[in-house]
């Protein structure tokens, strides 16, 4: 017997109607390229997505076409969410930080049929423009008084004059819910990049489990800056949850230094964030130097790659910030797995509980997680045993664009290429990526835990931990060190910093202290990068025993 429950498809631009008729006041304000700030209802905003939808029948942009955006967090950024995907079409979200031989590759793979562009990004996409095989609109987000002087762009069109010319009345589309809604490339550190196309009830569905309290915890009553690029795996979902919950959305535009998301914080009244840690540390290290307070921020959630501790000590204890240290991949929406802390955690002393939020936390409902052996078998949650971590849900990848690659999937669980432990309360911890743990004499040295060590140093602005091949073990730590400015430090004193914090066997063997580490498109260490510039030095001072 069949339920008596309306279908009604789950689709993106409900999200913006809900918005619209129940949290039509609610602000959205913008750091613009223009340099200044902007600021509109979610009212208004729905209007002009629906001119953005009348825009792709004006264009003849093809349904479930590909529309390809390069742009920074920003309201027109969030009219494309809406706009493109409300209309049927497929929001395609390069990065502009690749190189333009590689926007170009995506670009074509995916076939996009238009590019609307930041002005910022003006001289990637002349770079591109004579060459992309599918692009047949290339469109500025501006208005006509900031449209290029000249540009190489033939038949480049002004967004604004678009919208203009387009009407606001435009009645969403229903269509089935599995259609796809949005499309974004994994950074192929590895390979070619793959695109995962979520559909419009994965990506609802992922909002609702975003937005749960133990997991992002969105509410009307928050002011939420994504900080989190709207490029990368939409901005974690949260331009979509600000509009389920109603919350006041506060988009920092180019201004992604310490100095400016401080003062757009501290005038905006921001009370959550989201991002990398990378971001993290110009922020503290702009608040920590001024002697400056957050008054409104009381919550972040750091994910991407490692949260170190010592960078949630500094939230908590100096700034009364709390830390939520979440897990994700761009082919789970992104989010896996969050660290609330579950009600007994609360009462331990603090360096447990921090031994706890170090984790990436308890899988948010929906996604279901297993750690496996190499033979496959499953593998205890006892938090000793680790092993490469398996994931399935509705909001997870069952293939990439165009088959690529094949079938990901191992018995219907897509594996992560994480090495992770479970302890008995589900709490998952990273020990490394596959790709990036140390080999040593047939034992494994997870890389991160290294790291977070040598980042809780206070002479240590950033470190680095790769496998560095070694004469006698195959493969040894090897530590990629950042000072702090004005600092002394020698290689010596953080070594000896190890003693008594880890086994004496996983202690780095040598240092390397460079001027900045390099950062992928997504603010993630580039630590393949690092291997190619450091991963002999062991080979030649080594002294084989
Ligand atoms: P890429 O890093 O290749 O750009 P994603 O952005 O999808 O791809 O990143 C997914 C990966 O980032 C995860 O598989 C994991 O290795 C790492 N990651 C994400 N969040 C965390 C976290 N909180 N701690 C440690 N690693 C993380």
């Amino acid at each position: 017997m069949n339920g008596l429950m309306m279908q009604r498809a789950l689709l993106v631009s409900s999200l913006l109607v809900h918005a619209e008729r129940h949290h039509g006041g609610q602000q959205v304000v913008s750091r613009r390229v223009e340099g200044d700030v902007h600021r509109y209802s979610f009212r208004e905003m729905a209007a002009r997505s629906r001119r953005v939808a009348n825009v792709m029948d004006a264009l003849g942009i093809g349904p479930e076409a590909r529309v390809g955006t390069l742009a920074w967090n920003g309201y027109r950024h969030l009219e494309l969410y809406y706009g493109v995907s409300g209309a049927g079409r497929v929001l395609h979200t390069l990065n502009p930080r690749l190189h333009p031989d590689q926007m170009a590759w995506i670009a074509d793979h995916a076939e996009d049929e238009a590019l609307f562009f930041d002005l910022s990004f003006l001289p990637q996409v002349e770079a591109i423009a004579a060459r992309v095989k599918t692009i047949r609109h290339f469109v500025a987000l501006c208005d006509r008084g900031h449209m290029p002087a000249a540009s190489a762009i033939p038949g480049l069109l002004c967004y604004e004059d678009l919208l203009a010319a387009a009407s606001d009345a435009y009645a969403w589309p229903e269509f089935d819910e599995h259609r796809a809604s949005s499309l974004c490339y994994t950074s192929g550190t590895t390979g070619n990049p793959k695109g995962v196309l979520y559909s419009h009830r994965s990506t609802l569905l992922h909002c609702y489990a975003a937005a749960l309290p133990d997991s992002l915890n969105c509410s009307a009553r928050d002011t939420i800056l994504p900080v989190v690029p709207m490029f990368h795996v939409n901005a974690w979902g949260l331009p979509y949850a600000a509009c389920m919950v109603g919350a006041r959305l506060v988009l920092p535009g180019p201004g992604l230094d310490g100095r400016s998301l401080y003062e757009l914080f501290e005038s905006e009244g921001v009370t959550v964030s989201a991002g990398v840690p990378t971001v993290w540390q110009g922020l503290l290290a702009h608040v920590e130097t001024h002697g400056l307070r957050f008054s409104t921020m009381r919550r972040t959630i750091i994910g991407g790659s490692a949260c170190p501790p010592a960078m949630m000590r500094a939230f908590q204890e100096r700034h009364a910030v709390d830390v939520l240290h979440a897990w994700g991949m761009t082919e789970i929406s992104p989010l896996g797995t969050a660290c609330a802390l579950k009600r007994h955690q609360l009462e331990l002393p603090a360096a447990e509980r921090y031994r706890v939020q170090a984790k990436q936390g308890r899988a948010v409902f929906g996604v279901d997680i297993k750690i496996v052996d190499d033979a496959g078998r499953e593998l205890p949650w006892d938090g000793q045993t680790s092993g490469e971590l398996l994931v399935r849900g509705p909001w997870i990848v069952s293939g990439y664009l165009n088959g690529e690659g094949g079938s990901p999937l191992v018995d219907g669980w897509f594996p992560t290429g994480d090495v992770c432990t479970i302890d008995a309360d589900g709490f998952m911890l990273i020990t490394d990526r596959a790709k990036d743990v140390i080999k040593s004499g047939g034992e494994w040295i997870g890389s991160i835990e290294l790291e977070n060590i040598a980042m809780s140093h206070p002479a240590v602005a950033m470190a680095a931990c790769i496998a560095a091949r070694h004469p006698k073990w195959d493969e040894r730590p090897l530590l990629v060190v950042v000072r702090r400015p004005g600092v002394e430090l020698a290689k010596q004193d953080l070594l000896n910093f190890y003693t008594g914090r880890i086994a004496r066997w996983w202690t780095p063997d040598d240092v390397v202290f460079v001027d900045s580490i390099p950062l992928g498109a997504t603010g993630k260490m580039l630590k393949n990068r690092l291997r190619e510039q450091h991963g002999e030095h062991l080979m030649t001072t080594a002294v084989p025993a």
